[in-house]
């Protein structure tokens, strides 16, 4: 059998790494669609850069995508790129949704006119519940988004349902519920709080100032949630699964976890900053992913504790080479 071609856009993110590793390790050719920028962004795969193809282009840029996906012949397109920060979303709610929205049509387009039997997977996410309307959210749950990037999620979910069903594409839409990694964007609240954690066990900073610390989430490992997506692609048929742990946890109880697993009490440290609360929150989110365990036979290998404290322990050697 021929090997298999994957186009990944989003590569330099925290998911486009994963996957690319899982890809790479499957025996995949992998082409990665990377922005120009003056500085290097390739902290998350410099490990594994001189195994990826990369091809210059960005999501608001059709006629690079068509190239892109000229370059690549893929067999398998995962539509990772984003810009995927809530909070930056009320800043720049224009370009979040050129991106997150009218990007995804863009993509399509590019696989529609080049390769239309590419597999396509859609990032799609659990801002697009926000007000939640039931608990615990599952497909057929309606979309209440709650933010200018919620709303472009939500767009981007039902343009790739729209392409399945009227062009006959193998299209899939992903709902994953957060997701994290040592790897995960430093403005994020778990990754925000465990790089704080080091920062203060070591001596460079004295408290971290935070938003809403009630709002619940339903985070689990980003190296488990690729490979939902990467199952999401293999099935006979094209369709759309929520990825979720099934449990969920308020901002304290991870405040909580990462202070004590470094010795410290987070009371002496956190500092309530209304710059930090959301204009609209979500603030509760517990996905079941019924549907995903049967169809797909996806399974979390990593919990949530064991998850705060992996990500503590890599800020905390990171931060150890930094000053040494
Ligand atoms: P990251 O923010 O880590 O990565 C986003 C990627 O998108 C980066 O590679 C970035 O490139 C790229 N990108 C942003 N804008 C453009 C553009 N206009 N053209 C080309 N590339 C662009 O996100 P994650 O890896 O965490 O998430 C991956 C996807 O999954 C995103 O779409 C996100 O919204 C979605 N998602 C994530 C969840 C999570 O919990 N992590 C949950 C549900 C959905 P650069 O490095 O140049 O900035
Ligand atoms: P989101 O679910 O995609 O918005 O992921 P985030 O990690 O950005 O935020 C998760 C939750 O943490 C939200 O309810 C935020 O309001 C809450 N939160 C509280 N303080 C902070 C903070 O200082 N930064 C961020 N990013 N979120 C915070």
């Amino acid at each position: 059998m021929s090997q298999k071609r994957a186009l990944i856009t989003g590569i330099t993110g925290q998911d486009g790494s994963y996957l690319a590793e899982l890809l790479i390790s499957k025996g995949y050719k992998v082409f990665g669609i990377k922005r120009r920028t003056s500085a290097p962004i390739m902290e998350n795969i410099i490990h594994i850069a001189n195994e990826i193809e990369f091809i210059d282009g960005d999501l608001q840029d059709l006629g690079s995508l068509i190239q892109a996906v000229k370059i690549s012949n893929p067999d398998e397109v995962y539509n990772l790129a984003a810009q995927s920060f809530v909070g930056t979303s009320w800043a720049q709610p224009v370009l979040t949704a050129q991106s997150t929205a009218i990007g995804v049509t863009n993509m399509l387009e590019a696989v529609r006119l080049v390769k239309p039997d590419a597999r396509f997977y859609q990032a799609s996410s659990s801002e697009m519940f926000g007000k939640v309307v039931e608990t615990p959210q599952v497909e057929t749950t309606p979309f209440y988004p709650r933010s200018p990037y919620g709303v472009a999620k939500v767009y981007g979910h039902w343009i790739t349902v729209n392409y399945r069903e009227s062009y006959d594409m193998f299209a899939c839409s992903g709902i994953l519920f957060n997701h994290e990694s040592p790897r995960r964007g430093i403005e994020f609240v778990t990754r925000k709080v465990t790089d704080a954690v080091a920062r203060i066990k070591l001596g460079l900073q004295n408290e971290l100032r935070m938003g809403n610390l009630d709002s619940k989430r339903d985070w689990g490992f980003a190296g488990d949630y690729v490979q939902a997506m990467w199952l999401m692609l293999q099935q006979d048929a094209p369709d759309d699964f929520v990825i979720s742990t099934g449990e969920t946890h308020t901002v304290e109880e991870l405040v909580e976890i990462a202070f004590s697993h470094a010795g410290l009490n987070w009371r002496d440290y956190i500092v309530i900053d209304p710059k930090f609360v959301r204009p609209a929150e979500v603030d509760l989110l517990l996905g079941d992913c019924t549907k995903a365990k049967e169809k797909l036979g996806w399974k979390l290998d990593v919990g949530f504790e064991e998850l705060v404290k992996m990500m503590v322990d890599s800020d905390l050697e990171r931060v150890r080479k930094e000053i040494r």
